[in-house]
């Protein structure tokens, strides 16, 4: 049976030219794929950690045997230095593969827990798959966000269906092409490509999803998950603070504002999107950005190395940086670099100050090449201004006093922080990445990036097989004193501290 009703038309951003179509799956069409998934599911859950572990292994070596073929499909769709898709994309999932062929079991075999009350009974938490997992990712980072999901969700026992964006749909094709050559089973893993409606269906039909894109459309999802009660992990947008210290290494500091607000060209969750300056150090600061932004190569490249900054992705995100910096401009902002748009997707990279938080620059993700810096009297302003934001992604604070530095991260309402570095947060993969506050809702990476995709079973055990617990049926005044003379042993204070 044909299931598709049209194409998606897939354009490369640093050229324009038109690249491919590809077949849309209708939301009529996410019904059957997620039946075949289930099917599938039932034998891929019975699988060893050791087997499933197998694939990933394979996968491992197939991205490294087609490293340039896949930089070549990412770079193709989304226009980024070719550089990037290395380090930021292929370079990332081999890690992830590795990491959790590595670990899964370790964190998801059977957990014995000793019960604090319940001495008589065994008790141990299974961790089950939810069944059928949707991962509907985003385009700025179209094979790392895809993989950060598929991988662990497929090792925790899950069949997983991926709906890449609309926009970078070939990566997407990918990712399925690559595990199917390493012989994983049918229709554990499926790439289905279309718009948002296809993603809105996978919210009616799967188990769990793991959702990165806007805040926007995450709150959608989990509106519409909230109807069925099934789990969502939602990795949402960031207006992520840099704050620099009086005391910080100025030139250390510049190069991570530069690359943390550019790379990508600023399409980067974790982008540098506002920079807090202590006012001593504030004009050298401000200088030494302002050269290192002049000194950038933009345009198209065929090899690696000839370009620092791509494209935009598409024309929405062009108009969203124009309207920030127009917005800013208006109120008082003054550009310093850049500024304009150039031919095509491309926009200069640009530097501006008198910002303030009246301005959308300040306070909405403006998700493009652009570095507003703000002078501030003190950290303690600077915090303040950081952590006043709908926002809670990531920061960063630049200090040559690292105790200070830590401690200003503690107070930072962000889900990540770095201290004199930006963006690494995503590259640890055995610590919790994810953000607070409209950012999102739970976490990628170590045990919580796989336990997200299960349910745990508690199972408990009964050890002496008594006819009957003497809390059950009848009750009776003599058991209710006993129970209330415990209650005192156990838990009064003064008479016996057991805690
Ligand atoms: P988007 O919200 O427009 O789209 C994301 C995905 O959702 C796409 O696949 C899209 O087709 C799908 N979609 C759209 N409407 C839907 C609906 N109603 N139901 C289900 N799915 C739907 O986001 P985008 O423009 O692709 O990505 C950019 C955003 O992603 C930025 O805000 C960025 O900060 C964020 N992001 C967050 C992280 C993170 O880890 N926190 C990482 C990368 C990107």
């Amino acid at each position: 049976m044909e299931l598709t009703t049209s194409t998606l038309e897939v354009f490369n951003p640093a050229t324009g030219a038109k690249i491919a179509e590809v077949p849309i799956t209708p939301p009529a069409a996410v019904g059957p794929a997620v039946a075949r998934a289930r099917h599938a599911f039932s034998t891929w859950r019975e699988l060893s950690f050791a087997h499933r572990a197998r694939y990933l292994y394979a996968a491992r070596d197939w991205i490294v045997d087609h490293q340039d073929e896949i930089i070549e499909t990412i770079c193709s769709e989304t226009g980024k230095p070719r550089t990037e898709a290395l380090i930021a994309e292929v370079f990332y999932c081999c890690d992830l593969l590795s990491y959790y062929a590595k670990n899964s079991e370790r964190y998801l075999k059977d957990e014995v827990r000793s019960p604090h009350l319940l001495k008589n009974k065994r008790v141990f938490v299974v961790y089950k798959p939810l069944g059928v997992v949707g991962v509907i990712s985003p385009w700025n980072y179209p094979f790392t966000l895809a993989m950060g999901d598929v991988v662990p969700a497929l090792m925790a026992g899950n069949t997983v269906i991926l709906k890449p964006s609309e926009y970078t749909p070939l990566t997407g094709l990918l990712v399925e092409r690559l595990f199917r050559e390493v012989g994983l089973p049918p229709n554990v893993l499926q790439t289905l490509c279309g718009y948002g409606d296809t993603g809105a269906a996978l919210v009616d039909h799967c188990d769990g999803i793991a959702f990165t894109g806007s805040v926007a459309t995450g709150k959608k999802v989990a509106e519409r998950a909230a109807q069925r009660l099934i789990p969502v992990l939602l990795e949402l947008g960031g207006k992520d603070p840099m704050i620099v210290l009086r005391d910080a290494d100025l030139e250390r500091a510049a190069n991570a504002c530069v690359w943390g607000a550019l790379s990508n060209a600023g399409q980067i969750c974790m982008s540098v999107e506002r920079v807090y300056v202590e006012a001593p150090i504030y004009d050298e600061f401000v200088r030494r950005v302002v050269e290192k932004v002049k000194s950038l190569r933009q345009g198209t490249e065929k090899q690696f190395g000839e370009i620092d900054i791509g494209p935009l992705t598409m024309p929405k995100q062009l108009e969203t940086v124009e309207r920030h910096l127009r917005d800013a401009v208006e109120k008082g902002a003054q550009i310093l670099v850049g500024g304009k748009r150039k031919e095509g997707l491309f926009f200069e990279p640009t530097v501006l100050v008198n910002v303030d938080h009246s301005m959308q620059i300040m306070r909405e993700e403006t998700f493009g090449p652009v570095i507003p810096i703000m002078k501030v009297n003190s950290a303690e302003e600077a915090l303040m201004l950081a952590n006043d934001s709908r926002y809670g992604l990531s920061a960063s604070v630049f200090t040559r006093n690292k105790e200070l530095g830590a401690q200003l991260a503690r107070q930072l309402e962000t889900g990540n922080v770095c201290v004199n570095d930006c963006i690494a947060n995503f590259a640890v993969l055995e610590a919790p990445y994810g953000g607070v506050k409209e950012s999102g809702l739970g976490r990628r990476h170590g045990e919580w990036g796989l336990r997200q995709f299960t349910s745990p079973q508690t199972v408990v055990v009964d050890r002496f097989g008594l006819k009957r617990e003497p809390f059950w049926y009848p009750y009776n005044e003599r058991v209710a004193h006993w129970i209330s003379r415990a209650l005192r042993w156990l838990y009064r204070r003064g008479w016996r501290r057991r805690d």
